[in-house]
């Protein structure tokens, strides 16, 4: 999982590198473990990136050796198979049609399968990630097409997965939305500028106004001559078969943010309301585990009629817990991350709402800290389903040995997580709660239902 931006400056201004840094930065709740900018100069592609949080990255001075009119730009998660250094995005080449970058938020499932044919026709990869096998499969279509976006079509036809990608040429900015659109990309104005993002918060960031979100299986062209569209497939079956990632709704994307057609903040306002009339809690205060599950407790405590207040508070500069590589390191940030506030919590029967339990790892210290601080009863409440199954799609869990719900009743789970109760919203509330939205949504982590296939190897 990670968030990509792209800036494309229609007067040739060449000062895109500030609206890319913002840009970039309101998207660091998708990724946190590296971040990157690049951008044309005249035909001159530069790029500054390495890993690290995007303040980390960036400053004055590296923005000001970055002139252009054209960008994009990279926040990478720490669950992206390509960690380390050598899968830092945005990712360069020159081809024998130009220069070419990329920045993309994929999971490429046929990845292995394609890497090998590719080598077999002499090609040499530096990494095993999908953006460098992307770009070389990009580069052989371009050479027996006509121009950028049928090569990227042809490759499309090749590639099975996920994925929001951004292209940068010597005169254009491409967006690319997976067939499914499972990845959420969006396309934004400010001006003669124009903007392409994986949420429109990165929009808000910099005072573009939200344009429309990029359809499922569509290539957008962005250049001196205009806007235009290409499909994958027919449009028309395209935009009926789009299957969204639900847990966009439910944890990944900020608050602010808007994908296909639903408020994220008041899609978990509802999932809340909802939540509370399924599994009502008789408790004194209901609060929300931050920052994801807030919206939902709110939703939750005004249904039930119920106090909703601060109990738990939140270390802003630790990353998110499910994003860390190992175990280990993920108990740690857990503990980092999270204090509870023992004048609020001594002597209550608490209700806490999350967003989702994933791996329990995070719930199960939070339950004891409240315990710890006098908390009387501990409930807690969740604002999606059972995550039954291992995500193929790279966004939760790796593997399905990871998750509790796999293998465990809920009542197993709430011993093991050492709640008083425990009670989780249906998958039908849960769709029902985002309103106006106007695609289908994968929620193959609840009921196994992989819409874009599954890798070899991807348990069940
Ligand atoms: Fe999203 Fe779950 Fe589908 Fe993965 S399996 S893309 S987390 S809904």
């Amino acid at each position: 999982m990670s968030g990509v931006f792209g800036c494309f400056d229609r007067t040739g201004a060449k000062d895109v590198a500030k609206d890319m840094y913002y840009g970039v930065f309101s998207l660091q709740h998708r990724g946190q473990e590296a971040a990157g900018i690049a951008v044309n100069n005249d035909g001159t592609f530069l790029v500054h990136k390495q890993m690290g949080m995007v303040t980390d990255v960036f400053d004055e001075i590296t923005l000001s050796a970055l002139p252009g009119y054209c960008g994009i730009g990279h926040a990478r998660g720490g669950s992206d198979k390509s960690t380390g250094s050598d899968g830092i995005q945005p990712v360069l080449i020159k081809s024998r049609v130009g220069n070419i970058g990329i920045t993309c938020d994929s999971v490429v499932l046929n990845a292995d399968i394609i890497r090998d044919e590719l080598k077999n026709l002499g090609a040499i990869f530096q990494s095993g990630t999908d953006s460098e096998l992307i770009l070389s499969l990009f580069s052989r279509n371009r050479i027996s097409t006509d121009d950028c976006e049928h090569a990227i079509l042809n490759m499309m036809k090749e590639i099975k997965g996920v994925y929001s990608m951004i292209f940068m040429t010597d005169n254009k900015l491409i967006g690319v939305r997976d067939p499914f659109g499972l990845r959420p990309l969006v396309l934004g104005r400010a001006g003669e500028r124009y903007f392409l993002s994986s949420e429109s918060c990165a929009l808000d960031a910099i005072g573009a106004e939200f344009v429309r979100d990029i359809e499922p299986g569509e290539i957008i062209s962005i250049s001196n001559d205009g806007i235009s569209s290409l499909f994958y497939e027919d449009k028309a079956d395209r935009v009926a078969d789009g299957h969204v990632c639900i847990f966009e709704y439910v944890y990944v994307a900020r608050p602010d943010s808007t994908i296909d057609g639903t408020e994220i903040f008041e899609s978990r306002y509802s999932a809340g309301r909802a939540l509370a009339k399924e599994q009502p809690c008789d408790c004194d205060l209901v609060i929300g585990a931050p920052d994801s599950g807030n919206a939902a407790a709110l939703g939750y405590a005004d249904s039930l009629g119920v106090p909703y207040g601060m109990g738990l508070l939140k270390n802003r500069y630790v990353g998110r817990t499910f994003i860390k590589s190992t175990q280990g390191q993920r108990e740690l940030a857990v503990r980092m991350k999270f204090s509870v506030l023992k004048s609020a919590v001594k002597g209550k029967r608490i209700c806490i709402v999350d967003d989702s339990l994933v791996r329990g790892t995070t719930t199960k210290h939070i339950i004891h800290f409240m315990r710890e601080n006098g908390a009387k009863e501990v409930h807690l409440r969740l604002a999606s389903p059972q995550v039954r199954y291992a995500c193929c799609y790279g966004v939760n869990a790796d593997k399905i040995e990871d998750l509790p719900a796999h293998t465990k009743t809920d009542k197993e789970i709430c011993e093991m997580i050492g709640a008083d109760s425990l009670g989780y919203i249906s998958l039908e509330s849960l769709r029902a709660s985002l309103k106006n939205i106007h695609c289908k949504q994968c929620s193959a982590c609840f009921d196994g239902d992989f819409i874009a296939g599954k890798p070899e190897g991807c348990e069940e």
